[in-house]
């Protein structure tokens, strides 16, 4: 078998989160940047990846277009680890992290596809089979910094059977409210997104851990700085970190540090899926929990869905916590009573609706 042809496709699907849509990102957030692959075969097999596109969508899939897709056609989609391996070299001269591991990431992932089609099996499958049909989903809200917003959802949440909520919070009146409003029974944390010094997370630490926060999630900037994220631990609220590291190498560079309670890799940025089970590796060896970062909607929350299929322990869900004008997919299974369905469908578990990738592509 071999690639015959290689495309993307840049969608652009606008939500809302019941609050202002500001704080996150640099400008404001309202709709979902995508950046699909398309990777067709001689064998007549289409396998599709995503790549991390919000707020650069547009750099992504230049990369991908220009520097990437001209080298597939010919290869065999089968030997993924020669693939990632000859593409991860070629491109290591214009930055090993950040947009070209996204673009990167979007190829491993219609690789896999493609290798658990051609076997007719979902992926979980060929990892080893799946260990469980559901996962507890965690409810991911954007960050409101108003503290009546913070209450209303987070209590809107748990109405919907979720046990544990994420916020996006980093000021004491908005993660006191989250607590207030769904009182003790529920697992809360909150994620900086890097918004603090290490004075600010000092004076914090104690503050949550009073409010029983489950974890804070990377307080401070550069998300690179092990050293003072593993001077963090051991406050009284676990630590946790991961989203922004790519690939095994500084995956083990994070973990050696001692920088994480909890390890949070991200299959549509570190590097896909091959990436991915290196990473669980380490965490497993050096006894961490993973708990994946999934805050999107294309193929890489189905690819995270068969890991968590696989993986040895049941692990949380990263759910974002808002209302898409339309899913990549027909069925796309979300959280029901906090628990989100494994599909089991071949690949990756299901394929994308064509007529939502018409509608909304860009
Ligand atoms: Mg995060």
């Amino acid at each position: 078998m071999e690639i015959t042809s290689a495309s993307t496709v840049r969608l652009k699907i606008p939500f809302s989160d019941g609050g202002a849509g500001v704080g996150l990102f640099p400008t404001k957030w309202s709709s979902l940047d995508f950046v699909l692959l398309k990777l067709e075969t001689s064998d007549g097999i289409t396998g599709w990846g995503e790549a991390f596109s919000y707020f650069c969508a547009e750099s992504v899939d230049a990369l991908l277009n220009r520097s990437l897709l001209p080298l597939l056609p010919g290869l065999d989609p089968l030997d993924i680890e020669g693939v990632m391996q000859n593409l991860q070299h070629k491109v290591h001269i214009i930055g090993r992290y950040g947009i070209t591991m996204f673009a990167l990431s979007a190829v491993d992932l219609a690789l896999w596809d493609i290798k658990a089609k051609s076997q007719g099996a979902p992926l979980a499958k060929l990892l080893g089979g799946r260990r469980r049909d559901k996962v507890p989903a965690y409810a991911s809200l954007v960050r409101y910094g108003d503290a009546g917003l913070v209450a209303r959802l987070s209590e809107r949440a748990a109405e919907e059977g979720y046990g544990t909520i994420k916020l996006h919070e980093i000021t004491r009146p908005e993660v006191a409210a989250a607590r207030r409003a769904v009182g003790s029974d529920l697992a809360i944390s909150t994620d900086v997104n890097c918004n603090w010094s290490l004075p600010q997370t000092m004076d914090m630490l104690p503050v949550l851990a009073q409010l029983d926060f489950a974890w804070l999630e990377e307080p401070v900037f550069p998300p690179e700085d092990y050293e003072t994220l593993a001077r963090l631990r051991n406050n009284g609220v676990p630590i946790a970190c991961g989203e922004n590291a790519c690939t095994q190498w500084q995956f083990r560079e994070l973990i050696s540090a001692g920088a994480a309670d909890i390890v949070q890799p991200s299959i549509t940025k570190l590097g896909g899926i091959s990436e991915y089970l290196g990473v669980e590796t380490l965490a497993s060896e050096a006894g961490l929990t993973l708990t994946p970062h999934s805050p999107y909607f294309g193929p890489g929350y189905l690819a995270t869905l068969q890991m968590m299929a696989v993986s040895q322990h049941e692990q949380l869900f990263e759910y974002l916590y808002i209302d898409r004008e339309a899913s990549v997919y027909a069925d796309l299974p979300v959280p029901e009573n906090g628990h989100v369905y494994i599909p089991d469908g071949p690949g990756l578990g299901m394929d994308p609706d064509l007529d939502v990738l018409e509608r909304f592509s860009v």
